[in-house]
């Protein structure tokens, strides 16, 4: 795997806010790679997460919160289990996606950005009881099946 270095600003603030954000040490990252070896979106991603942490050892600055894998990490926390030095990168990339929404400097297309915004969100929603887990119960339990029964009859099926 290649690595490829992009460094246009080199501050090292954002090397400090991400380790304090995710409460990790990045400086014993060696590059062994084998993180990015297991990341099942490695392929698909500009830089994978080995590259991610050189690049913020090296004073990536602000560019760096455009990454894609920021969006598209699942968070199988593979790279974590994979990691000698007991990087928890998962943590890395959740510092990377808060900075990026507080600065307002990511904004790659697609319904990712929105997704994880109404994702953090959710516990507190869920707290407040403004949601629900389940649906309420004791509705008009016989209105819903007319409702189906119509749209069946419309669709044709009659059923
Ligand atoms: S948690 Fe994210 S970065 Fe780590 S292996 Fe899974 S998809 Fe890749
Ligand atoms: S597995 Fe750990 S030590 Fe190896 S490159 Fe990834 S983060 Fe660095």
């Amino acid at each position: 795997m290649t690595t490829r270095i992009k460094k246009q600003k080199a501050t090292g603030d954002l090397f400090k806010a991400v380790q304090e954000k995710a409460d990790v040490n990045l400086s014993v990252c060696y590059q062994c790679k084998k993180c990015s070896i297991g990341c099942p979106v490695a392929d698909q991603t500009e830089s994978p997460p080995s590259e991610i942490i050189r690049r913020l050892q090296l004073g990536a600055g602000d560019e760096l919160l455009q990454t894609d894998l920021i969006w598209t990490c699942l968070g199988c926390e593979t790279c974590y289990a994979r990691c000698p030095n007991q990087i928890n990168f998962p943590a890395v990339i959740d510092a990377l996606k808060s900075i990026a929404l507080e600065k307002g400097v990511a904004r790659p297309e697609g319904d990712a950005p929105l997704f994880n915004q109404l994702f953090l969100k959710f516990p507190t929603m869920l707290k407040k009881g403004k949601i629900a887990i389940l649906p309420p119960s004791g509705g008009d339990k016989g209105k819903v099946k007319r409702i189906f029964k119509k749209t069946a009859q419309n669709r044709g099926t009659g059923k």
